[in-house]
């Protein structure tokens, strides 16, 4: 069989611990038997960041804007522990943090729903996307302990010198304030990576907040999503077939528990955060998340949700056999992969990446699964097998799709 020819790289985005050890399976068996793999490689693993002061995780970035696709292994973020553990010159951010901040992204969760890992929530058929805003609000609050009675107000100085002002309250006691804020440009942007993403998808988008108790506030979020959805998405939406909904908070939550899924769920930073924990939690495995950057300029960027699995990491370093799960990881190759097809018109790759993704489902409905699944699917003959042997029983099946 001829290889599947690639025309524009892919930015790759190697990464740390277990997850660069899948990340070589899974190239070495799922992809370069098949494809003639064109990526520009940047290593994210922490030893190369350290050596470049960080500058390869923001030259990925710019990689990923030049060429649009981006897929990426999970990272170590530092922090104390691993200053010493890899006797870093400096407490680097996080790469998700400094890439989505180059990128002005919107990130995208969406769980892989198999048969036999089965969601808490009995009505959920299909996955549903979580999309965080992820600037501002209360992450970016100024706080204050107010010690004894007094008033506490809110000052706005525009650059001429004049000034709005509103009391916040009168404290007859001691008390707390809080003062948050957000920009329209960030909203504005989340708002059309949403729509993009919703369109891109073909889910409906639905989006809400509290904006009958924050009139500012809140009401800010909803007005801006609508402006842009009328002046630039309405009629594409209407082609597409899917529908843009706003909803009060309340009201969304009650309709997600009630929902069969299939849409995306646009939360404001703070919902975002715990809905997201909430959904993931109740559709099975951390381990089947994925998760999808998108900037408001079409730049994507694929990863696995979960972190780089030190404590597998360490067992495979001590010769121990590990059963860690790479589905997550093997989707974010497949999208990206996917991606790329449609955009540079290589049907044959996106083809590749439904049956690289029809493979790894088949193979967990067979039963043949890692440990973190055989521990909650529901299905009565489970093989539990190790990391390697998935992506080995994942590339017969793939072989025998192709
Ligand atoms: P983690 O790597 O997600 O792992 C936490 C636990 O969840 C694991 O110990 C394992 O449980 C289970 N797990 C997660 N993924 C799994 C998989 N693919 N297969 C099987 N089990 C899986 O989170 P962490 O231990 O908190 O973080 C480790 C490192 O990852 C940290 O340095 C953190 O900075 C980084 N991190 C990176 C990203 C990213 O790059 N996007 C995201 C989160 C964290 P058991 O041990 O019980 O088997
Ligand atoms: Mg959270």
């Amino acid at each position: 069989m001829d290889k599947i020819r690639m025309t524009t790289p892919l930015v790759e985005m190697d990464g740390d611990e277990m997850t660069r050890i899948l990340w070589k399976m899974i190239k070495d068996e799922l992809l370069l038997p098949f494809i003639d793999l064109k990526t520009e490689y940047y290593d994210l693993g922490l030893e190369y960041r350290d050596e470049t002061n960080d500058q390869v995780t923001v030259d990925s970035a710019l990689a990923a804007k030049k060429y649009g696709v981006a897929v990426k292994c999970a990272t170590i973020t530092p922090n104390a522990a691993r200053m010493e553990e890899y006797h870093l010159k400096e407490m680097y951010k996080s790469p998700n943090a400094t890439i989505r901040a180059l990128l002005d992204g919107t990130v995208f969760r969406a769980p892989i729903v198999v048969k036999g890992i089965e969601p808490t929530v009995r009505t959920w058929k299909k996955p549903i996307t979580i999309a965080r805003h992820a600037y501002g609000d209360v992450y970016k609050a100024v706080e204050m302990k107010i010690p004894a009675a007094g008033k506490a107000e809110i000052v706005y100085t525009a650059e001429d010198g004049s000034e709005m002002r509103e009391t916040i309250h009168d404290f007859d006691g001691p008390g707390i304030v809080q003062g948050m804020h957000n920009v329209d440009a960030s909203i504005s942007s989340f708002a059309r990576s949403c729509f993009n993403y919703a369109l891109e998808t073909g889910q409906d988008l639905w989006f809400a907040t509290k904006d009958t108790i924050s009139k500012k506030y809140d009401h800010n979020f909803k007005d801006i999503f609508q402006e842009i959805f009328d002046a630039e998405y309405k009629e594409r939406f209407e082609e597409a077939g899917i529908e843009y909904f706003y909803t009060l908070i309340d009201d969304a939550v009650a309709r997600v528990i009630r929902s069969e899924g299939g849409y995306i769920w646009a939360c404001k930073n703070y919902d975002g955060d715990v809905m997201s924990d909430m959904v993931a939690t109740a559709f099975g495995s951390l381990a089947m998340m994925t998760s999808v950057l998108v900037s408001p300029d079409g730049t994507t960027e694929y990863e696995a949700a979960h972190g780089t699995v030190q404590r597998h990491y360490y067992k495979h370093l001590n010769g121990e056999p590990t059963s860690t799960n790479s589905v997550a990881t093997i989707f974010a190759w497949s999208g990206a992969l996917r991606k790329r097809g449609h955009l540079d018109g290589i049907e044959e790759l996106a083809v590749f990446a439904d049956k690289l993704e029809q493979a790894t489902i088949d193979t967990i409905e067979s039963g043949t699964m890692t440990g973190d699944l055989a521990l909650i699917t529901t299905l009565d003959h489970v093989n539990k097998v190790g990391s390697e042997e998935f992506i080995k029983a994942v590339r017969t099946n793939l072989e025998n799709l192709l």
